[in-house]
């Protein structure tokens, strides 16, 4: 049995019952045996048994009190993975299908995602099986107070910096940077995505979206292409969708779709995005509510089936496993050119097969969604010299890290004999950085 074989039948040996965490780290470590065979000294470093084991995992309870007296009591988790080439980074995500499984798949991700954003910052992840929809602000608040009192302990600016993620947006940064600074009595960039008053940085908010849509300008581009006039498809309309869905319409794409986890809305015109802005930045309502703005959109209550929709584009930035093989079939079908995920890993792996099959040009997660992460990275740069920049300056230095990083990849899978696969490619790319990180600092 080979060296990945037989570290992928270990993990699984050891790690039962956490299907995501053995999806992702089957993804990346198949497509680095063309680097492991060349380089004996990893096997013998035993480097990829460190890898897939994180340095630390912090299961806590959050126990909080609702609006009406009762007690609750929810898991906490933060999975310090790899601090190799710098201080552990990964947002934290509250939402009820957070369990130890999804958040060791997110921080393994992350890994090689903020290993590819040529910053120095290593991969962690964190969040609660918390679920603040219809939850008032104080019940929010107490939740996130109480979460914090415990990981506070675990953080620090050079040691942990979380940020947000699925159900963890301006509001709960706020109140966990409030008890973080109360109970530390210290005014540090502990965490990101803070408000702008408070040390946050200008274009972070757009950051994913933003950084999203650069990335794939600049994929079409090398062939001979660009958004101008696209049709695209965008699933979920939080955070990532909203500002992708921004960037395209300013590149000149017409966005036909958007969704949430109660459906989807098709408006044949292209999106009304200060609608979508309002319904879910203002009001934090269900995406139905767009078909009373514009009576000629359509509601369709089945977010699966946004894929349905003919487009050049697809932009799925909802969550894990959205988008499987019978949807990818329907999408390659339709005449899809390329496929972008904001999300985290969004694309079952034989859907992205498909689409590689298939001549689709598909960017994986690690590559595409880093902009969030590499802004979050900027942001600990400007709160570390207490000097903040414009939002022009983040934005450039935002386009520039998304181009570098597909050039990156793409010469990643040239060099490695894979061209055109940028899933090998961002794999291998985020790979060897952290690599000869681990290499040089021993046994560790
Ligand atoms: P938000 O919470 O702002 O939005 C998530 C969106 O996805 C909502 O519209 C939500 O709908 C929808 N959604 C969630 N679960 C499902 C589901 N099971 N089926 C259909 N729709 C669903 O999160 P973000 O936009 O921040 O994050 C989206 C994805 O992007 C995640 O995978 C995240 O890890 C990834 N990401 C985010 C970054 C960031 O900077 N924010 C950075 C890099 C990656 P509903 O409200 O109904 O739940």
């Amino acid at each position: 049995m080979d060296y990945v074989d037989r570290v992928l039948q270990e993990l699984k040996e050891k790690n039962p019952g956490q299907p995501e965490f053995h999806q992702a780290a089957t993804e990346v470590l198949d497509s680095l045996r063309v680097v492991l065979d060349s380089n004996p000294a990893y096997e013998k470093a035993g480097l990829l048994e460190r890898l897939v084991e994180p340095e630390r995992i912090i299961m806590f309870r959050v126990p909080w009190v609702d609006d009406n007296g009762k007690v609750h009591v929810n898991k906490g988790y933060r999975v310090q993975f790899n601090s190799a080439i710098g201080p552990y980074k990964g947002g934290l995500r509250f939402h009820p299908s957070v369990n130890l499984s999804i958040i060791k798949f997110l921080g393994f991700e992350q890994i090689f995602k903020n290993s590819l954003t040529s910053l120095p910052i290593g991969g962690g992840k964190g969040g609660s099986d918390f679920d603040p929809k219809g939850k008032s602000d104080n019940e929010i608040m107490r939740f996130c107070q109480s979460f914090m009192t415990e990981l506070y302990r675990h953080m620090g600016s050079d040691t942990d910096v979380p940020a947000g993620d699925i159900g963890v947006g301006g509001r709960e940064i706020g109140f966990l940077f409030g008890q973080y600074k109360r109970i530390q009595n210290e005014h540090t960039g502990v965490l990101t995505g803070r408000g702008l008053s408070y040390g946050g940085s200008l274009a972070r908010t757009e950051a994913t979206g933003f950084g999203l849509v650069y990335i794939s300008q600049e994929a079409l581009n090398s062939k001979c292409n660009n958004f101008a006039g696209k049709k695209v498809v965008i699933s979920g309309s939080g955070n990532v969708a909203i500002y992708a869905c921004q960037k395209a319409m300013q590149l000149g794409a017409k966005v036909l779709a958007m969704s949430d986890s109660s459906g989807y809305i098709y408006d044949e015109n292209g999106i009304n995005l200060d609608v979508i802005k309002d319904i879910k930045e203002v009001k934090r309502a269900r995406i139905n509510e767009y078909v009373k703005a514009v009576p000629t959109a359509k509601f369709v209550p089945d977010h699966s089936k946004i894929w349905t929709i003919k487009c050049d584009i697809a932009l799925p930035c909802a969550t894990q496993n959205e988008l499987d093989l019978e949807s990818a079939k329907v999408l390659v079908k339709n005449g899809v050119i390329l496929v972008a995920e904001g999300a985290n890993m969004p694309t079952t792996m034989d859907a992205t097969k498909y689409f590689q099959d298939n001549g689709v040009m598909f960017l994986p997660g690690k590559a595409a969604n880093a902009g969030g992460v590499a802004t979050s990275a900027l942001e600990m740069a400007q709160s570390s010299s207490r000097i903040f920049w414009s939002f022009e300056k983040v934005d450039s230095e935002l386009q520039h890290i998304m181009i570098n990083i597909f050039r990156n990849i793409d010469s990643a899978s040239k060099k490695y004999g894979y061209e055109g696969n940028y899933v090998i490619g961002a794999n291998i790319a985020g790979f060897l950085k952290v690599a000869d990180a681990m290499m040089a600092q021993g046994v560790v």
